[in-house]
């Protein structure tokens, strides 16, 4: 799932990079809201966190030109608890708020609670054959047999079960699952997938992820 964060100030950006991406979620960090627009209304994200004071265009003008385009939703953060500054952000679109200070683990509670209320169809849980995925509890699970994951395992059968029947390359997936432009190492694909199968296909007689020689790999249902 990734998440986009619009923050001027480096240390509590780089903090919520860290946080996100530990949580398993894959995230792009820019320090101002023009930028932020950009990636905002060109990239695929599951929510948008937003500091209100940025250099340039701030949170509010950014968030009021993305709603004329997309609904993704957006928490924005801000320096004072003043109700005019919550109602205003509501007005303009925003899902919710936090005041800075706040703690991490409460961000993380709140985006949580963002993508369950299932404005976004990237918190539906997702099944093929016996194989379901639920996004927000992030738990996976073969018939009655859990499975347990890394979050990058996590990430990747995510990815694959919002394409299924779709021949995924190596380099879409490590686009997509570690934010990386890998030109030769997509090795390190392939031992993702091998761990993933190791849990979630071996075991089972069914096998539903499948090697396209030379191409990549598919995640369907197969006779
Ligand atoms: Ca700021």
């Amino acid at each position: 799932m990734k998440v986009l964060i619009v923050e001027d100030e480096a240390k509590t950006g780089d903090y919520l990079r860290k946080g996100l991406t530990e949580n398993g979620f894959v995230v792009d960090l820019v320090r101002n809201g023009a930028d932020g627009l950009h990636l905002a209304m060109t990239g695929d994200y599951a929510v948008i966190v937003l500091d209100v004071m940025l250099p340039g265009m701030d949170g509010w003008s950014m968030l009021r030109e993305l709603r004329k385009a997309k609904d993704t939703p957006v928490i924005f953060l801000t320096a004072r608890d003043e109700v005019e500054d919550r109602v205003k952000g509501l007005e303009l679109g925003a899902d919710d708020y936090l005041v800075k200070p706040f703690a991490f683990s409460e961000l993380l509670a709140r985006l949580r609670t963002l993508l369950r209320r299932g404005r976004n169809v990237q918190a539906e849980v997702l099944a093929i054959a016996d194989l379901e995925l639920d996004p927000v509890r992030r738990r996976v699970a073969r018939g009655t047999a859990r499975i347990d994951l890394t979050a990058k395992e996590f990430a990747l059968l995510h990815l694959m079960m919002r394409h299924q029947s779709e021949v995924l390359s190596r380099t879409f997936i490590a686009e997509q699952v570690w934010d990386m432009n890998f030109d030769s190492n997509t090795n390190v694909v392939e031992v993702a997938i091998r761990r993933l199968r190791a849990k979630m296909d071996d075991p089972f007689d069914r096998k539903l992820l499948h090697t396209v020689r030379g191409m990549g790999y598919v995640l369907e249902e197969r006779e």
